[in-house]
């Protein structure tokens, strides 16, 4: 095993809150251990370009609290090509960088994988995104924070809702990842929740709606992950409206601002534990393997077991806890 003497962090694909309180760990577990630290700016972008800052423990001062990534993300097209990767890898040489740590999403776990492959260069990854959707890790990065960003915005939609007996429908991210959606519709209290991986009718939500009208509900929440199979918040509400015309039906969609925000006190912990990890797993020898957390125990998971394996998030017994909640 080649002696590890200079890591390059970067984060990648969608921000989340948390990347920047990982980063801060990642370089000042490697300056403990004498590391030197690269900092590589918007993911494989910047490494194709050069675009590096050495790092040290002062450069990560005051960043644990701030959303966002001070390394700046990126979606990076020339990446996926051969000669794209085969000019990351020059600059990476270049620069005397022997070792990465990637924070990111599944696309950047693929990432790391292939070059960490084709030019032997070890590799460890953090998961950050909101939407808790990577295998190996009960938690990703920045989901905590996005659930509190979620309930406040829920809790004053609610004031309105009541004031003025409204049934609002508020749409929430996860494509194909309903944990926000259900953990914030549970901690929120929405009378309804529906997600992309349990298939909610639109008549059982009517039915719903109706028994709720029949218990003399005056205000309701639904709240509707993105990538619900009825076709989003306007389409449903627009369903709704014509079955029950008489209610004041309003429709909000949270969007980014579920990603940004300072980072709770559970991601500022779990991101500081995986970057601390992500470090001292590299120099003990470990290599193209994702950090989680299993059971509060940190854990690595191979790359290619993560990527090839699906993990199905959802806590079912909450799931029924929402339901019988709504009875
Ligand atoms: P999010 O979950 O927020 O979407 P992500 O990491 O999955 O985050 P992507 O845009 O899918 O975001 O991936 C980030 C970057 O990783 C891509 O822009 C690309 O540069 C690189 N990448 C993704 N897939 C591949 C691939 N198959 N080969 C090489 N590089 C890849």
């Amino acid at each position: 095993m080649k002696k590890i003497t200079k890591i390059g962090v970067f984060t990648s694909g969608g921000d989340a809150p948390g990347m920047n309180a990982a980063i801060r760990a990642v370089v000042r577990t490697a300056k403990y251990n004498d590391l030197d630290v690269t900092g590589i700016y918007r993911g494989y972008e910047g490494m194709i370009e050069g675009d590096f800052v050495e790092m040290n423990r002062r450069s990560v001062s005051s960043i644990i609290q701030k959303g966002g990534t001070i390394l700046k993300s990126a979606r990076c097209l020339e990446f996926r090509t051969p000669e794209g990767r085969a000019k990351a890898f020059e600059n990476l040489k270049a620069q005397g960088i022997d070792a990465l740590v990637a924070i990111g999403g599944d696309g950047t776990f693929t990432g790391a994988e292939i070059l960490s492959k084709e030019y032997d260069i070890p590799v460890m990854c953090i998961p950050g995104t909101i939407d808790n959707d990577l295998y190996g890790s009960d938690y990703t990065l920045g989901y905590d924070t996005a659930n509190n960003t979620v309930i406040e915005a829920i809790d004053k939609i609610r004031d309105t809702a009541s004031s003025h007996n409204r049934v609002f429908f508020i749409e929430v991210m996860g494509r194909d990842s309903g944990c926000i959606a259900l953990n914030a519709g549970v901690a929120g209290g929405a009378e309804a929740i529906l997600l992309p991986e349990v298939e909610t009718g639109i008549d059982q939500l009517l039915e719903e709606i109706g028994f709720a009208e029949e218990r003399k509900k005056t205000s309701m929440i639904v709240i509707i992950a993105e990538g619900d199979k009825n076709g989003g918040a306007y389409n449903i509400s627009k369903q709704v409206k014509e079955k029950f015309p008489h209610l004041d039906v309003k429709v909000s969609i949270l969007g980014h601002l579920q990603r940004g925000g300072s980072p709770s006190s559970f991601d500022r912990v779990l991101a500081t534990r995986m970057g601390y990890t992500a470090v001292n797993e590299l120099l003990k020898g470990n290599s193209r393997a994702t950090v989680g957390l299993r059971g509060n125990q940190m854990i690595t998971t191979p790359l290619e077991e993560a990527l090839s394996k699906k993990e199905f998030k959802l806590d079912e017994e909450l799931l029924e806890i929402a339901n019988v909640m709504n009875k």
